[in-house]
């Protein structure tokens, strides 16, 4: 079978096409034969080295399709069942073994295409607005890159939450596509000065809480636009991680800040079924549209690594076998 590999740590370059044996499942796993496998951003820090991991690789956490085969004791799922994971490094291939404890099934009115794209990016926004920080009625909140993969999830769960949504993008057609997503208010930080900004929207007070996945160049601004007593999620470091910081900075606002991992959030296999359960309700009422910006083939999956780091995608990327 086709596989994606990672050769060594370093840029778009180190991912190499290799052929690989079809895997068989040990007991406790089943076979996934994939439709679609998700492209998220932790892909590439795995690639990079930012996230150091034994090489080589095949990378890659998250792939929708059907159940080839199961392996002793599984009584989860049976052979055909559609199913998706999320957590289970390997999906860059067209089939990929994985602990039956650790996917779900998919429900039948929703196409496999969608489970790819949503479940890693999907399961990602229910942690982080339901548990990580409950986001009530009333709450003001900031959205870093709101037109990317979890970005536009995040925007339309806070605000079927009741939230009034500021929402910060990189371009025009991106401030678009955050409008479009019900954002009360878009700031362009390539543009526009995102504390003043944030000042001038709430009359000073500042925002309940910022979802911050992008990292190293949005700190500052997210520092600043905290209100008192107010916490910053910083999730992700799609512009570099975050440098150390002094926690004496925090007592100015009282801030809280939290560095969470959405496995830790899923990490017994009830979690993971009732985080299934909450988003596949979302995206079955409505209120969540998943959006499959960019589709690649798996074998050009270094141009997909180009176009997200570049900056160049929307929504959900999908490499397909
Ligand atoms: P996105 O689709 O959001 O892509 C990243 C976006 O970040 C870009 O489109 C871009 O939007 C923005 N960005 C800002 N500065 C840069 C930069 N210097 N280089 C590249 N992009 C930049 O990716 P995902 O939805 O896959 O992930 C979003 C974030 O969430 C990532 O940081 C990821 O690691 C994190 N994440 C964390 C999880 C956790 O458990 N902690 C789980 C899942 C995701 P624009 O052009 O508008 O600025």
């Amino acid at each position: 079978m086709l596989a994606i590999q990672a050769v060594r740590a370093g840029g778009p370059e180190v991912l190499e096409a290799v052929d690989l044996p079809l895997p068989s499942p040990a007991a406790g796993q089943i076979l996934v034969r994939h439709q679609a496998v998700g492209l998220n951003y932790i892909d590439t820090y795995h690639r990079s080295g930012l996230y150091p991991l034994k090489m080589p690789a095949v990378i890659g956490l998250e792939a929708a399709g059907t159940v080839e085969a199961v392996g002793d004791g599984v009584n989860r799922f049976q052979v055909g069942d559609r199913v998706a994971y999320n957590g289970t490094m390997g999906a860059y291939a067209e089939a990929a073994v994985v602990p039956a404890d650790r996917a779900v099934k998919v429900p039948a009115d929703v196409p496999l295409e969608i489970a790819a794209a949503a479940l890693l990016k999907g399961m990602t926004a229910e942690f982080l607005v339901r548990r990580c920080f409950h986001v009530k009625h009333g709450h003001t909140v900031l959205i870093h890159a709101a037109a990317g993969g979890v970005g536009q999830i995040l925007v339309q769960w806070c605000k079927a939450l009741g939230a009034t949504v500021i929402a910060t993008v990189g371009s025009d057609a991106k401030a678009a596509i955050a409008r479009d997503l019900g954002a009360d208010h878009v700031i362009d930080y390539s543009q526009e000065d995102v504390p003043s900004r944030i000042a001038e929207i709430t009359g000073g007070q500042g925002v309940a809480v910022v979802y911050d996945g992008v990292g190293k160049d949005t700190w500052d601004a997210s520092m600043k636009s905290l209100a008192k007593r107010a916490t910053l999620v910083t999730f992700g470091n799609a512009s570099g991680p975050v440098p150390p910081f002094a926690p004496l900075e925090l007592g100015a606002k009282s801030a809280y800040v939290t560095r969470p991992r959405l496995f830790d959030y899923i990490a017994t296999t009830q979690e993971l079924d009732e985080s299934a359960e909450a988003l596949f309700a979302m995206i079955g009422s409505g209120a969540v549209k998943i959006d499959i910006g960019q589709t690649f083939p798996l074998a050009e999956t270094r141009a997909a690594h180009e176009a997200l780091e570049g900056r160049r995608t929307t929504g959900a990327t999908l490499l397909i076998p």
